[in-house]
């Protein structure tokens, strides 16, 4: 059995020869964390989005099956961007897809961003990733509750567990940890899908805005919640969120990826972080439901 990973370089020039050797410390790094390297493959890219997207659509559990590989974004929502990505394939295969001009973000930064997707790679080598967890374990959807809230509250509690992780282990980076500032942006983009709306009333189109915002405040949500239970975040960074709290109960009894879960015990977390997204939603003025007739979306 090898225990190496195996690392594809997809760029159109050769890295100069300081930054492929930062490369290759932190992959070695990164072998550390996984438990079957040899199962994984690492693609470093300077076309990140057509690569991500190239493998994102060869996961057998994703919640959007219709995407084609040229429609994934790094750009997301409030206007952050990824800079990674861990596609579980089949047969137990997993690709991490990682831009090249991480390195241009600083060591401490390109450090975090490779050892947190080593965490995502753990989770699913352990068997107790949330994500898609509603499909592996006994899960029944409430009434009048949609799927989205689950793979969104399944997302919120993978990013905290490995954020989580990343802080334990000492890989903070103080340029990539979410506050209430990030929180308040993303608050911002869902208030300017409702204003649009209530002058379009195009309800397709608040679908396609909104989505994507309640994705990335469940991310920002995990990674917050993340930097409080280490400490690496102050509470008092929090506090113009009041709907933090919510989170945070729930998510601090989760431990980073040391410890494997039960997958049952995942998967009623999973469900009562998407009780709380849906509440937010809510609060944030979005009403979306499944009811006998089909979908309900109501903007207040
Ligand atoms: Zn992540």
């Amino acid at each position: 059995m090898s225990s190496e990973i195996n690392v594809t370089y997809r760029i159109a020039r050769a890295l100069p020869a300081a930054q492929q050797a930062t490369w290759r410390t932190l992959l070695a790094e990164f072998t550390a964390e996984v438990p079957s390297p040899e199962k994984v493959e690492v693609i470093i890219t300077d076309e990140y989005e057509k690569v991500a997207g190239e493998y994102a659509v060869q996961e057998p559990d994703r919640m959007n099956s219709t995407m084609t590989a040229d429609q994934y974004r790094a750009d997301r929502a409030d206007g952050a961007r990824a800079a990674a990505k861990t596609c579980a394939l089949a047969d137990g295969r997993i690709v991490v897809v990682v831009g090249s001009s991480t390195l241009a973000c600083g060591l401490p930064t390109a450090r975090q961003c490779v050892l947190h997707e080593a965490q995502h790679v753990r989770l699913q080598q352990h068997g107790d990733v949330a994500h898609a967890v509603h499909r592996r374990a006994p899960f029944e959807l409430p009434s009048g509750f949609t799927w989205e809230y689950v793979w969104f509250a399944e997302n919120t509690i993978d990013e905290f567990r490995c954020e989580r992780t990343v802080h334990e282990r000492g890989w903070t980076s103080r340029s990539n940890l979410n506050t209430a500032v990030d929180f308040a942006l993303v608050a911002d983009v869902l208030q300017k899908v409702r204003a649009k709306h209530h002058r379009t009333g195009d309800l397709m189109d608040t679908y396609h805005g909104a989505m994507p915002a309640l994705l990335r405040a469940s991310t920002v949500l995990g990674y917050g919640a993340a930097g409080l239970v280490t400490g690496v975040i102050r509470p008092g960074d929090w506090i113009q969120a009041p709907a933090m709290g919510r989170f945070l109960d729930l998510l601090e009894g989760l431990p980073g990826t040391d410890r494997v879960l039960p997958r049952e015990d995942i998967a009623a977390a999973s469900l009562e972080v998407a009780k709380r997204l849906r509440q937010l939603f809510n609060e944030m003025g979005f009403d979306y439901r499944e009811t006998p007739d089909g979908f309900w979306l109501s903007v207040a």
